[in-house]
């Protein structure tokens, strides 16, 4: 085995890193039905779970097997797991859920959301724990399906979509701002014709003073039975943001980059607007989509303290935001951390409730059959510096870093080789470690 002693039968059940040896039955086809297989085909080992969703804060065993979570418990016996990899010391998280990304890349359109400013997600996201990302509104109805085969069909990450009420999506300014391209019909039949896959419908940037852009993105949204994602534009009197989230929006739906101070999500004296308790009342739901331009502490930090927290932490992850204040999912929630949200609170708003948030109430938790989507995060402690979207510093005691990630019970990131054998205690010619049953990527 590759550094995994296949646990049939009397097996080792050591957790020290060197279970290495005999090569791999498996690999060799040669794993005959004498020997019971074994039951999991990943076990991580000792580490700590936080599943808001199941209310677990506590040390705990997760056993994979067919992609699926198979067993969480106090203590999973390694002799039952075909692999095991000891996380102690380590959270074990669900795979992060970033509702608000870009990555509509590759049509070499410059200067626009749907080319040269998104990235594509798999060099962003299972680095830092994410599994799932949905983009925000790259795509409209008319380019949708090329989005769908460039990225969305190639990538290993998951990726949704809130399909843009503008036909042509997110290709900057005269696009944008065209309400003749703003159709809810197309829009929902495209998104009818992909459900779970367009997981809502977007609108963004309309600088003008007119509601059409988000009345007909909420009549799309009623009519394909999603939510609609407003990232409200500019900050107009015309259309006030309390009128927005307390009468336009309907209950699920979702204002974005809550935290931006741009449209008077804030009170002159610097209090959280009071629409937005409202609109929480009602149901509307608060998403932080950080972005290059959108957050800010000098928001952020009072409406923490008031109790004010958003539903689901996103980074509006693209080109920019990537390496500026942003950088990335888990350094966004390592600012709420900073900001003394508990990390089961961060955890929560980053896993189940924006799964919850975009209709995928089987992703973002680690209920036995759920895809094993896994983040194992490592918490540290040291001297750090958060920057929020217009370079003000919050500094901060610890911050959260990627140990492994697991999509669909493989391993797709591994920053430390915990899964991995050390290489002088490999056959002198080692060729390829690893086994498919838990390795997505060594072969
Ligand atoms: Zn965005």
């Amino acid at each position: 085995m590759d550094g995994d002693t296949p646990r049939r039968g009397a097996g080792v059940k050591t957790m020290t890193p060197s279970r290495l040896a005999a090569p791999s039955l498996a690999l060799l086809g040669l794993a005959g039905p004498s020997g019971a297989e074994p039951k999991y085909d990943l076990l991580l080992k000792g580490g700590h779970v936080i599943d808001p969703r199941n209310g677990t804060d506590a040390p705990r065993d997760v056993a994979v097997a067919g992609g699926r979570v198979a067993a969480v418990e106090a203590r999973i016996d390694p002799a039952l797991a075909f692999k095991t990899v000891d996380v102690s010391g380590l959270y074990v998280t669900p795979g992060l859920v970033d509702i608000h990304v870009h990555v509509y890349a590759g049509t070499g359109e410059r200067d626009s959301y749907a080319g040269d400013n998104s990235v594509y997600p798999d060099g962003f996201t299972f680095r830092s724990g994410v599994t799932t990302v949905a983009d925000a509104g790259c795509a409209g109805w008319r380019n949708f399906e090329d989005f769908k085969q460039r990225v969305i069909d190639r990538s290993r990450t998951r990726v949704l979509a809130f399909l843009n009420i503008v036909g042509h999506g997110m290709r900057g300014g005269p696009w944008e701002q065209d309400l003749a391209d703003m159709a809810a019909r197309p829009t929902a039949v495209m998104a009818l014709r992909h459900p779970g896959l367009v997981v809502g419908i977007k609108t963004a940037h309309y600088e003008g003073p007119d509601w059409m852009p988000v009345e007909r993105a909420v009549e799309a949204g009623t009519e394909a039975k999603v939510p609609v994602m407003v990232d409200f534009g500019a900050n107009r009197s015309e259309r006030p943001l309390a009128e927005l989230v307390t009468r336009k929006l309907r209950p699920g739906d979702i204002y974005t980059h809550v935290h931006s101070g741009l449209r008077d999500e804030q009170t002159g004296a610097g209090a959280v607007a009071p629409a937005l308790f409202e609109a929480r009342k009602r149901g509307v739901i608060f998403d932080v989509g950080h972005g290059g331009g959108s957050f800010a502490f000098r928001v952020a930090v009072p409406a923490i303290r008031e109790g004010f927290l958003p539903d689901s932490i996103s980074t509006d992850l693209h080109i920019s935001s990537m390496n500026a204040g942003m950088k990335d999912m888990l350094n966004v929630m390592g600012k709420y951390l900073a900001m003394g949200v508990p990390l089961p609170e961060v955890v929560r708003r980053s896993t189940w409730n924006p799964a919850r948030q975009v209709g995928h109430e089987e992703l973002g938790h680690l209920s036995v059959g759920a895809p094993a989507d896994v983040a194992v995060l490592r918490r540290e402690t040291g001297r750090f510096g958060f920057v929020d979207s217009f370079g003000g510093r919050l500094r901060g005691t610890e911050r959260l870093a990627c140990e492994l990630t697991l999509r669909d019970g493989k391993v797709v990131y591994d920053l430390n080789g915990l899964a991995r054998p050390d290489w002088d205690t490999l056959p002198p010619d080692y060729r390829k470690t690893g086994d498919p049953r838990w390795d997505a990527y060594g072969r």
